[in-house]
């Protein structure tokens, strides 16, 4: 439906008029505290409204809405309903929303009552700044984010579940908001948190909290960025003064990138503790003032902007160094190690590298921070991806001709959504009244098809779909793990670290892979700044890389699986390895390739025994090509593990691809939720696993796992998956629940905020509200 081809002046300021209306009620409705977008509403195109939107707010106004359906009256029986669709939409938003759907409620309704959310487009890099910087104060100063800062001060047990839980919804705002506020909150207040004692945190996470300063986190320098350990700035002790200093011994040890450079009042600073004896102990962590309030800078602290990036423009990027900044002694944040008065150096951990470990494992929650902030990009990017695909059309079959002598006109629609698996079956009838855009009615009574009926969109953006879910469940799964370990105060728990890196990984690249398929999806629409998905996608390209760069996490991974097995051997690394899989292993692969083939391909056993297996014979062989090389040809360990880095990196996806599609079965099959969305949930992590193995098929038929016909059924699945699944989509996207001023997209049907789209041409009303694409019960 192009409206630019049909449309006059005329109707274009007609267009925009309505445009501007629909966000005039959208907006009053919000400052009255609305609770229901009416069914007319939302079928303007606009995005519908959980009845739970005011739950925080606590009005409930009328019993009825104005298209006289009842009104849910408490959270939990409003929870249950989206306005105008089925009731398993609200429930699927619920189950998705998991344990802390109230607080993800009162901060969905914080984003849209809130106009300084508003996207804004063409801004200049000084102006992103300011607005970025005013937003994530705004957000820190919020009544519902003070009070999680509350719990976690007091470390509350949830608290720090809640603070990933909040990045769920946070996470849909603008990123560089996200950003900055990462830099803030998990990695300056993560940092004082993880790795300072209590005095400390109240000294310097307590005003942090409130908003009186802002931090940052310089850890990377110019020389040494996944390569921490090697780090050379030095933070050498006086004991004449009790002092701290800090410098930058030559240009290439400046710390790079550094997030909020250009704003912040202190930074933590990682440098190599040198105490009195003058030898050094390795990188540890500071608090360093960097500039007073008024933004002078400190002696001894130089900083320089980096200047423009490729996206994330809204954060301040800066390069640091030190020469001979004097901070007190109190500020090293010393958790595992200390120096008294005189010089001496203390530790709770007497190894160098087991220490530095533990510093670094304090800060995995800012891992899983990015891994949500990564989803949820990715499920703002498929939501306007699938409406899109739902409203556009293009090419179709041939109209039917009229029977001879018929004066009867050809019929113009097709039967409603649902009726059959004939694609037309996606057609629409009448466009309702009250549209916002009067679409042409050549448009209307076009036989063309909407683009997700294609077969390739489907297969393109369902998997993506699916893996959104999948991952989602993964995530909150390690966020609960993690927790569980800061509670018990473990100084390090690698496995718990191997998941967050590789849940990191994953996430971040399955997020640029969903955007970049979702701008190809959405064609020449796709391309244009307001409709989102570039701006998202430049935003995201640095996720693959920062808080620990992809590859180099996935080693990790690696390194904790070998270890894993090894460990249960006195012997050392190599040779426990080489007897552990001369024995168990070997055996569990046989059973495996047994157990695999007494189930058919479809089925959830059949998928994560594959998986297993898979993971399972690439641990072995890799132990194998190890020892091969280190035992047998005496290679420096580190050598032979290069040789092997292709082999490693396979190993860890797999791993972690085990581990997610495993927990999305395991989470399914003890969720209390309705069959009718189970069934949902059930048909996405069977998608999402069958597209694994269906894509890594070569690798099944080489070990002899799988036959050439396992091979073509598991194709025939992924595609009568994504078929199926298309048929949920637009509702599936509908209960994620993205604030309108997140989801702001016109092809997405959603322009939110107090302007009208700046191109409204490209307005598509949201599909979902149309009859004929009303949602199966
Ligand atoms: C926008 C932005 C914001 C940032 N914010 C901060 C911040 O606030 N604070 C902070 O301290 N840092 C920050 N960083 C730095 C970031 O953490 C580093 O860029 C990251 O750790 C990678 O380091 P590097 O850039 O030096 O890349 P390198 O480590 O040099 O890596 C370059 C390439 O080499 C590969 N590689 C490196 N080592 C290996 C290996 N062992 N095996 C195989 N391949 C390898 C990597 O995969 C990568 O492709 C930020 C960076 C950016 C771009």
């Amino acid at each position: 439906m192009t409206l630019t081809t049909t449309t006059t002046t005329a109707t274009a300021t007609t267009e925009a008029a309505e445009l501007r209306r629909v966000a005039a009620v959208a907006s009053a409705l919000r400052g009255a505290g609305a609770t229901v977008m009416t069914c007319d509403t939302t079928r303007d195109g606009h995005h519908a409204t959980l009845t739970t939107a005011n739950a925080a707010s606590g009005s409930t106004g009328s019993n009825k809405t104005s298209n006289g359906k009842k009104k849910a009256t408490t959270a939990a029986d409003a929870a249950a309903t989206i306005a105008g669709l089925p009731a398993w939409v609200g429930e699927l938003r619920r189950e998705l929303d998991g344990e802390f759907y109230e607080l993800k409620d009162e901060l969905r309704h914080f984003l849209d009552s809130t106009p300084l959310f508003d996207l804004r487009f063409g801004l200049s890099t000084a102006e992103q700044r300011k607005i970025t910087q005013e937003r994530a104060l705004t957000i820190i100063q919020s009544k519902v984010v003070q009070s999680l800062f509350a719990e976690h001060i007091a470390r509350k047990p949830g608290s720090l579940q809640k603070g990933w839980a909040s990045g769920e919804i946070m996470g849909m705002t603008d990123l560089s908001v996200n950003v900055k506020l990462g830099v803030m909150t998990w990695l300056f207040g993560g940092a004082v948190m993880s790795l300072g004692s209590d005095e400390l945190v109240a000294k310097w996470f307590a005003p942090l909290a409130r908003g009186e300063f802002t931090g940052m986190f310089a850890m990377t320098e110019i020389g040494h960025g996944s390569n921490v350990r090697s780090i050379e700035t030095l933070a050498t002790y006086d004991p004449k003064t009790q002092e701290f200093v800090i410098t930058t011994p030559h240009p290439y040890a400046r710390k790079a990138y550094i997030g909020n450079a250009l704003n912040g009042e202190y930074a933590v600073v990682f440098a190599n503790l040198v105490p009195a004896d003058g030898k050094s102990r390795g990188p540890h962590a500071f608090v360093v003032p960097m500039r007073s309030k008024d933004k002078v800078m400190y002696p001894g602290v130089s900083v320089w902007d980096m200047g423009e990036k490729e996206g994330l423009n809204g954060v301040d990027n800066g390069v640091i160094s030190f020469s001979g900044a004097r901070i007190p002694r109190d500020h090293l944040l010393n958790r595992f190690a200390d120096v008294d008065a005189k010089g001496n150096y203390t530790t709770t951990i007497a190894s160098d590298s087991k220490r530095f470990n533990a510093m670094l494992a304090a800060l995995t929650g800012t891992r899983v921070a990015l891994a949500s902030s990564a989803n949820c990009v990715m499920k703002v990017g498929l939501a306007i991806a699938i409406r899109y695909a739902a409203r556009r059309r293009q090419f179709g079959p041939s109209p039917p001709k009229p029977k001879r002598g018929s004066k009867q006109a050809a019929p113009t629609t097709a039967p409603a959504s649902g009726a059959s698996s004939n694609p037309a079956a996606f057609a629409f009838s009448e466009l309702e009244e009250g549209s916002v855009i009067p679409i042409p009615a050549s448009v209307m009574t076009s036989t063309e098809l909407p683009i997700l009926a294609y077969q390739t969109h489907q297969t393109r953006l369902m998997p993506l779909l699916a893996a959104s879910l999948a991952i989602a469940n993964l995530a909150r799964h390690a966020a609960k793990t993690l927790e569980k370990c800061a509670i018990e105060m473990q100084e390090s728990n690698r496995e718990v670290q191997a998941l967050c890196a590789g849940l990191k990984a994953y996430s971040s690249w399955k997020c640029i892979e969903s955007l970049q398929t979702a701008r190809e999806c959405c064609g020449g629409q796709g391309y244009l700044a307001e409709n989102r998905l570039v701006g998202m996608r430049a935003d995201t390209d640095i996720y693959v890389t920062f808080e620990g760069d992809n590859i180099v996490l996935l080693q990790q991974v690696a390194k904790e699986l070998i270890a894993q097995y090894a460990a249960q051997f006195e012997t050392g690394m190599f040779t426990g390895i080489l007897s552990f899989f001369s024995n168990q292993v070997v055996l569990s692969l046989k059973t495996s390739r047994f157990a695999a083939r007494s189930y058919p391909v479809s089925a959830p056993e059949f998928h994560v025994k594959a998986l297993a297996f898979k993971e399972a014979k690439l641990l072995t062989l890799l132990a194998k090509r190890l020892l091969q090389r280190v035992k047998r040809e005496k290679k420096d360990p580190f050598l032979a593990w290069n040789e092997c880095l292709d082999h490693i990196v396979n190993l860890s996806t797999t791993h972690i691809e085990r581990v997610c599609v495993e927990k999305f079965y395991a989470s399914i099959a003890t969720s209390k939720a309705s069959p009718r969305v189970k069934e949902i949930l059930s048909t996405a992590a069977q998608l999402h696993a069958a597209s694994i193995l269906y894509r890594d098929r070569a690798w099944y038929l080489e070990h002899n796992y799988m036959t050439t016909a396992h091979s073509c059924e598991l194709r025939d699945i992924v595609l009568e998956l994504s078929a199926n699944f298309s048929r949920d989509a637009l509702a599936v996207v509908e209960a994620f629940g993205i604030p309108d001023r997140c989801l702001h997209a016109p092809i997405a049907g959603v322009v939110s905020g107090t302007t009208a789209a700046r191109n409204s041409w490209s307005y598509f009303s949201n599909a979902l509200m149309d009859p004929s694409f009303a949602p199966r019960d």
